[in-house]
């Protein structure tokens, strides 16, 4: 299919590969919780859920917010919703799309509490976060028994879970902290598992918690970047596919000479002539100005063409002296070959910051073998 404007192709049989590996590096009764917070990664939440609800391939979804939550009922996503990080003034709307509030911290909980018992609620659904060395939301150990008090012999609620995050999973000079944070887990468990008569499933581990720490994987794992096909470690990503493409088209090229300037604020000035290409994707697509100047790069006909002077909101404009190529000829600005980390490492952020930004007005294409 030859690429005509700038898309976004999405693989669901990577994806469903992808998932496939990381679920045989577990035992197999580890359950598989896919997270498909910020459109899964930039990709599209709802036909991702809806994909992998369908295949049977995983037992629970989480969001960062509500909204998100509400948005994969809405299209008829059944299986459990976990909401990572809900604020008080969406607990109406938690309850009425069936969605799990996380509670992080004493005050979520007792407002959380307050509105159960006023809406009558019984057994209502809810997780717990272990706060074991992020420090960003969560309980900490000291601060758990009180909360466990009031949860005690609760019945508006019950706590289907108890989670906590590792800050360091896929960096092994951290090792260390990493274990430390796990054993500091196995004491909440201690805690909770004295508190109630039903079992309270544990998870720590995300992607590369996965990959790095499989004893920490307890009864469930939480997992986004990894489907998405990045391993965060150079010599697992062989085994990973990254699910994304963004393409594009050449609109026009253009010859600068000795002297010319191009784009805004004249960003580039040439020393030398200088063939240019000009490509509909710009910060506004989620190519952010930091790619400009010489630091980001994208692909045509095979040839690595740098990003030159200032990234526009709705195009770049790209070196292409030294690339054979024409008006209409295809732009790859990362695929599984020339892969999203390989351009986000270029200025300095990761995979995560760069496929999260996609607009929404790139348009999506999925694909499946
Ligand atoms: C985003 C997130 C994850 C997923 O992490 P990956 O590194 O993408 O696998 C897991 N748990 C929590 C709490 C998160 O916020």
């Amino acid at each position: 299919m030859k690429t005509e404007e700038t898309i976004l192709e999405i693989n669901l049989t990577a994806l469903e590969k992808n998932i496939h590996y990381l679920k045989n590096r577990l035992k197999p009764t580890t359950l598989f919780l896919a997270v498909v917070k910020a459109s899964s990664y930039g990709n599209n939440s709802v036909t991702i859920a809806s994909h992998l609800q369908k295949k049977g391939l995983v037992n629970y979804f989480a969001v960062a917010y509500t909204s998100e939550g509400i948005a994969l009922r809405k299209a008829e996503v059944t299986l459990p919703i976990l909401v990572l990080h809900p604020q008080p003034i969406n607990f109406g709307d938690i309850v009425k799309y069936n969605l799990e509030p996380t509670l992080y911290s004493q005050r979520i909980a007792k407002l959380f509490l307050g509105y159960a018992e006023k809406q009558q609620l019984a057994d209502y659904p809810v997780h717990l976060k272990c706060n074991t060395g992020l420090n960003r939301l969560g309980f900490d150990l000291s601060e758990i028994e009180e909360v466990l008090t009031l949860l005690k012999n609760n019945t508006t609620v019950k706590v289907k879970t108890a989670y906590s995050h590792l800050a360091a999973s896929e960096d092994m000079n951290e090792k260390e902290f990493t274990e430390n944070q796990i054993n500091t887990f196995i004491a909440f468990q201690e805690k909770i598992n004295t508190i109630f008569t039903h079992k309270v499933l544990y998870h720590q581990c995300n992607t590369s918690g996965i990959l790095n720490y499989p004893h920490a994987q307890f009864d469930m794992v939480r997992c986004g970047i990894g489907m998405y096909g990045f391993a965060n470690d150079t010599k697992l990503q062989q085994y990973l596919t990254p699910i994304m493409t963004l393409k594009s088209v050449i609109s026009q090229l253009h010859t600068l000479q000795i002297g010319d300037s191009l784009g805004y604020n004249r960003g580039y000035i040439a020393n030398h002539i200088t063939k240019t290409a000009t490509i509909p994707v710009g910060h506004a697509d989620g190519i952010n100005r930091i790619y400009g100047k010489g630091k980001g790069f994208v692909f045509i006909n095979g040839k690595k063409a740098p990003i030159i002077g200032n990234v526009c909101m709705d195009m770049i404009l790209v070196d292409v002296t030294e690339v054979p190529c024409q008006e209409g000829d295809e732009v790859i600005v990362f695929d599984k070959n020339h892969t999203a980390e390989t351009l986000a490492e270029a200025v300095g952020t990761i995979s995560y910051e760069l496929i999260t930004s996609m607009a929404h007005r790139i348009k999506r294409i999925y694909l499946e073998d």
